[in-house]
Formats: C-alpha cells, structure tokens, sequence
C-alpha cells in the first residue's frame, strides 16, 4: 500500500504499466490540467514544434508518470525516463539528452534531487537546446558546445518547494495535481478491475475508492489485495461486503486512514499531549523518513482535516481526537 513509487516491487511496477491509462481521454480526473494540456500539446503539433517544458507537482501516486507517458503519446514522440537521484553527473545527463530525437519526451522523476552541478548543466539544455561537454582531461581539456534535438523535459516533484527559482523558471507550463475525490476513484478502480478481469460492483468500487487516501496508486493496490480477497474467501467477484472484510484486514480504516496515517496521529496525541511537536521528532518516533511524512501523510491528513501545521511544529486537530476516540481538552486563548 505504499503509495511511493521507489518502494514497488518489479510485479507491481508490471501491474502499474498495464493500469495505466495511455490516452487523454483515458485519464480520470485534474480536469483542468488536462484541458489546458491538450490545447499545449495540439498547438505544439500544429506549429510542428517540441512542447514547451512541463513541471508537475504532487505527492506520489496521483499520476504524473502517468501524465507525462500520455503526453509522449499524444505528441507522437519517444519518452526517456530517469530520476533527480539517479543522474548524478553531468556526463550521465548529457549522455541521454544527445540520445533525444526531435521532440521526444525526457521524463526526469523527483526532479527537486538533482545536484546543483547537474542542474546547472540542465539550464542551457532547456533553453536553447545546446550543451558543453568537456573533452579530455588535464592539460588538454577543453569544452565543445552541442545542440541537442529541440525537445521536452517533463520534470516531477513532489516537494516542488525545494526546486530552485532558475530551474522552476524553466518550465513554460506547471501544474499541480489534487487528490481525487471519492467519485473519480470509484471510475478508476472499475476501469482498473475491468482490465484485470475482476467483476466488481459500484459499491464495491466505491468502498475501496473512499478508503484510497485520494490517490489512484493506492486505489488500484487496494482492488488487487481485495482481489486476493475474494477470490480466496469468496467467488471472485467484488462487493462492498468482500471490500469491508479485507480492507479491515488491510488495517485502512473507516475513514481511508492507514496504519502509518493512524500512528502519527496516536503518536503527536498520547507521546506530545497533541502538539506542536516538530516534524524530525514524529519521524523518530515513528520509525519513518522525515521526508516521507512530509511529502506522503502530511499533505493527506492537512487536507482531511486531521493536523495542522503551524510555526511551533505539528498539532493534532480536534478532528484527529475524535477520530482516535481521545478526549480533546480544548486549550482555549489564556
Ligand atoms: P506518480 O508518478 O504521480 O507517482 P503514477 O503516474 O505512477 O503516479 O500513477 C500511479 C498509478 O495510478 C498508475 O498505475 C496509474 O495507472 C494510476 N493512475 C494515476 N492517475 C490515474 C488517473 N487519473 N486515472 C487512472 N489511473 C491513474
């Protein structure tokens, strides 16, 4: 149920390739993401013309892969893929950006860890399609300039307020994803068992959509495990009742929250009286990556309502009490 896309194993990765739609029109949700995308990306294959660099921004799992894949497609190019991490010298970069053909797609996930060094080097990449590379080392070292085949670089980040004020100002279009809602989930987990076979009922759909965390990677993990579900303990097929049975298994609660959302919220309650407490502290004392908690559940249980964050640190709401059966002592203005 990891919604980070670093942490799947190679079947999941498979299973993500064949779910994922290819087309536009396939694509669920980010309604108005989408109908400015498709005008870009129209505009760009009437002037002939490679689209304009894209930056999107989100947490994981809510379909920037996904996006950019689509994008490749719709614009009739090839796509690279790699990751901020995974380039880590000038020399790997430029190696895949002379490998580019016109107009092809360079994917660069977590675009927000790239070195400086190798950022600095993307600058002139993005803006007129040339590149310096250093020629020998030494006495006889010397710098030739390239040109690249005009293309477009879509970066992803999660964190994008870690990207740089240079490289953000490189991207001629941005956009930032959402949360789906409830309903937008429901036709996601029903396209999804469709392909994968599994007869599945809108209210069975529904009860994994609304336990999702809002997020589609999550979703078809959940209709995968629920899968498992009924076929070993029932017929195969998918109601809400199968939904409940394994989704309690699951330990995803009534409310969509798992176990990792569940023990920040005990954890700043029962350990730190409900907040404020810093951010490294929770990490510490849940056993995950700060980043991870800053990037994955936090922006969820902002959204739903269950923690503030404020100057001082992270406070659980009077919400996230309720939620855990705890009794709220309300601290008042004195
Ligand atoms: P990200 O890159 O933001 O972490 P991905 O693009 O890898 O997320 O999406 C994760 C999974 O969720 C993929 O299997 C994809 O098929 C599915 N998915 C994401 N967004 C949508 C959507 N809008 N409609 C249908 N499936 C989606």
């Amino acid at each position: 149920l990891d919604p980070n896309a670093e942490r799947l194993t190679p079947t999941e990765r498979e299973i993500e390739r064949v779910l994922r739609p290819q087309e536009f029109d396939d694509f669920t949700g980010q309604a108005k993401i989408l109908e400015n995308l498709k005008i870009f990306v129209k505009a760009a294959k009437n002037r002939g013309e490679a689209l304009d660099h894209v930056l999107l921004h989100g947490p994981p799992g809510l379909g920037k892969t996904t996006l950019s894949h689509i994008i490749a497609n719709e614009m009739g190019t090839g796509i690279k893929i790699t990751s901020g991490p995974v380039l880590d010298k000038p020399g790997d970069l430029a190696g895949l950006l002379t490998s580019l053909s016109e107009g092809d797609i360079l994917f660069i996930d977590e675009i927000h860890r790239l070195s400086p060094l190798v950022e600095e080097y993307l600058y002139s990449a993005m803006e007129d399609y040339k590149i310096d590379i250093m020629l020998e080392t030494g006495p006889n070292a010397r710098s030739v300039q390239i040109s690249l085949s005009p293309f477009t670089l879509v970066g992803a980040t999660t964190r994008s307020g870690l990207l740089t004020a240079p490289l953000r100002a490189r991207f001629g279009i941005n956009a930032r994803l959402e949360y789906y809602d409830a309903k937008l989930l429901t036709s996601i987990v029903m396209r999804s068992s469709e392909i994968l076979k599994t007869p599945t009922t809108e209210q069975g759909a529904y009860e994994i959509a609304r336990r999702s965390r809002g997020t589609p990677r999550i979703a078809n993990a959940l209709l995968r495990r629920t899968r498992d579900f009924a076929q070993v303990k029932g017929n195969g097929n998918i109601d809400t009742e199968i939904a409940r049975f394994a989704l309690n298994a699951l330990n995803v609660d009534e409310h969509g929250l798992d176990e990792m959302d569940n023990k920040i919220l005990v954890t700043i309650i029962d350990k730190f009286k409900g907040g404020p407490v810093g951010l490294k502290t929770i990490a510490t004392a849940v056993g995950e990556d700060e980043g991870t908690i800053e990037e994955v559940y936090e922006p969820y249980l902002i959204q739903e309502g269950y923690l503030m964050r404020t100057s001082r640190g992270r406070e659980a709401t009077e919400l996230a009490y309720k939620h855990l059966n705890r009794l709220h002592h309300s601290k008042g203005n004195t």
